[in-house]
């Protein structure tokens, strides 16, 4: 039905690339490109088909992705490379007449600053073009967004309040270790909390607010109030939206290595001499710490992630609405050979990649995912290894 590049060979790209090879009849063709090809290659090896091929590029150079994007025409790009290279891809994909999809929006190098405004600007263009973006199509954001749309298409006349909810529960061993890019994952951290009330975004000092949150076959487990991408768009999309938040759970020890690096100025983005050479202390510091690739072969536990919502229902009645997926460390390394931090980002992108391909999500412009039909796709998700689950009128702790 379609070919796919893949830009981006770490512990998503891997996901991506084996859960593409599952479905060979969506995915006829399949090309992994990153910055380091032995990487690319590594991950061929291990799904072994003859579709799966590889190559080299640094997608901080529009030209680079261009020379790549003509070389191998694919329909579809899925960056799974990092935030910093969002940009250049869409400006190559524009250039080549490519669709695209990603799961996390644009973040300069040089700030430790998110938002979707950069990307939303490309609105035009794309669909100047006739070409689709999906933007943000990972876990959180992404199945984030489409459970908000399924509360709303299915059961909401209004949505009052949304409570984004994420659980890791496993456990690697390790004294200290993020699930993904350490690099991006301690800029988010570190970063004020921030969330949305009456039209109005609050911010709080980082980990300023937690509470106890009771999670489906887990227990209890501290979680913190952060701010998060998806949250942006999705007040937009459900303008009814009174109060959004995002909570995700750390344990203590997480939390006193992160003072920790702070307090030592290895969190800091700010370039330093060292021995006549320039480094980033955080750069430094990702070179130092566990691969997140390497965290899955004694991963035990799970994460589960949701939504928690509250509003009126389709009669005008009061209603509240959880929605989640508990994902299984140890399955998604036996599947895939990556932990589910990687697998509950890498199915979200293969299956909206899966949607654009199959004509479902095929809308030229700039999206987010809470824009598009989410029954086909959490069809999919059920099918592909990330089931969902629905409490109705529970307490949401919340
Ligand atoms: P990794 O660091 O494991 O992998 C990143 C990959 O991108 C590496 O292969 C790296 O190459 C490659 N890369 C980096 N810079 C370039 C470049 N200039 N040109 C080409 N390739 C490059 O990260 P993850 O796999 O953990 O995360 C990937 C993305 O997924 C990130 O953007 C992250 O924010 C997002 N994410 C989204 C989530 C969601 O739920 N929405 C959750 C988790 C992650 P090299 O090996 O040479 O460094």
């Amino acid at each position: 039905m379609g070919k796919v590049l893949i830009i981006g060979a770490g512990g998503v790209g891997t996901v991506v690339a084996h859960k593409c090879a599952q479905n060979p009849d969506v995915f006829n063709e399949i090309v992994i490109a990153s910055r380091t090809k032995s990487k690319c290659d590594a991950v061929a090896k291990a799904i072994g088909k003859p579709n799966v091929t590889t190559d080299q590029v640094d997608a901080d150079s529009v030209p680079e992705l261009v020379a790549l994007l003509k070389k191998h025409k694919p329909d579809i790009v899925i960056n799974v490379a990092l935030p910093y290279q969002d940009l250049t891809i869409m400006d190559a994909c524009l250039e080549c007449g490519v669709n695209y999809l990603d799961t996390a929006n644009y973040e300069p190098k040089d700030e430790a600053h998110f938002e979707y405004s950069w990307q939303w600007a490309y609105k035009e263009r794309f669909e100047k073009a006739g070409l689709t973006a999906i933007l943000g199509c990972g876990f959180d954001p992404g199945v984030s967004g489409v459970y908000t749309a399924y509360a709303a298409k299915h059961y909401f006349s209004e949505i009052e309040t949304l409570d984004i909810v994420d659980c890791n529960a496993g456990n690697h061993g390790k004294a200290f270790a993020t699930n993904f890019n350490p690099e991006i994952n301690i800029r988010e951290i570190t970063q004020k909390g921030k969330y949305y009330e009456n039209g109005e975004w609050i911010e709080t000092e980082p980990q300023e607010i937690h509470k106890t949150l009771n999670y489906p076959n887990i227990g209890p487990r501290e979680s913190y109030l952060l701010y998060h991408e998806e949250l942006e768009s999705l007040v937009v999309n459900f303008p009814s939206i009174k109060r959004a938040r995002f909570w995700m759970t750390f344990g203590q020890e997480y939390l006193t290595h992160l003072r920790v690096i702070q307090n030592i100025g290895m969190a800091s983005i700010d370039p330093i001499m060292y021995n006549g050479q320039e480094i980033v202390p955080l750069q430094f510091l990702k070179a130092v710490l566990p691969n997140p690739k390497e965290l899955g072969e004694n991963y035990v536990g799970e994460t589960s992630i949701g939504c928690r919502i509250s509003g009126k229902d389709k009669e005008g009645k009061p209603m509240t609405y959880y929605i989640y997926n508990n994902c299984s460390h140890e399955e998604a390394f036996k599947e895939t050979g990556m932990q589910a931090v990687s697998y509950t980002t890498g199915v979200p992108a293969m299956t909206g990649a899966m949607m654009f391909l199959t004509g479902k999500w095929n809308k030229p412009g700039v999206h987010n995912v809470e824009e598009f039909d989410p029954d086909p796709f959490l069809d999919v998700l059920n099918k592909q290894g990330l089931p969902w689950h629905e409490i109705i009128n529970g307490d949401l702790e919340l």
